[in-house]
């Protein structure tokens, strides 16, 4: 009984201070984007920094630890994507998929890879492929977004 009770101290700790840094960094995140700061904002935005991968509205919903119902989740997300600090990455599942656009270039999203086999989408954040080039007179590109099929590296 000497080891493991230690070690699971530490972790609680680790975690409170990564939670106050996250919190502190979300509501800097907010003013620099001209938002208000609302509990709700800074909460949703935590949720994202702290993702794997990009989630849907549920998934989203079902960290938080308030209790906002849909539509709040949804115009928050809105305000976050108008604000240009949250990117619409895919549909999956008839769901929208956000992240956060900081590791996005202006003009386009990193690629999204999906696993046919164990169906995971992994972001590729240090990819990033020309422009298209050829698109027709009169259209205007505002964001490319390429999203690859293949076999993960557990997988492959
Ligand atoms: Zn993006
Ligand atoms: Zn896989
Ligand atoms: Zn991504």
């Amino acid at each position: 009984m000497d080891g493991p009770p230690v070690k699971i101290v530490s972790i609680y700790i680790t975690g409170f201070y990564v939670k106050k840094a996250l919190n502190r960094a979300a509501k800097e995140i907010l003013v620099s984007a001209g938002l208000r700061r609302t509990g709700g904002r800074v909460e949703i935005l935590e949720v994202l920094q702290q993702a794997k991968m990009p989630l849907n509205q549920e998934e989203i919903q079902a960290q938080l630890d308030r209790d906002l119902n849909r539509t709040t989740v949804y115009r928050t997300l809105e305000s976050f994507i108008q604000a240009g600090l949250v990117h619409r990455c895919f549909v999956r599942e008839r769901a929208w998929h956000y992240e956060l656009a900081h590791n996005c270039r202006p003009l386009q999203c990193h690629p999204h890879f999906t696993c046919t086999n164990c169906d995971r989408t992994l972001c590729l954040k240090d990819v990033f492929l020309p422009l298209v080039k050829d698109i027709p007179d009169g259209f205007i590109i505002q964001r490319q977004q390429v999203r690859i099929e293949g076999l993960c590296p557990n997988c492959s």
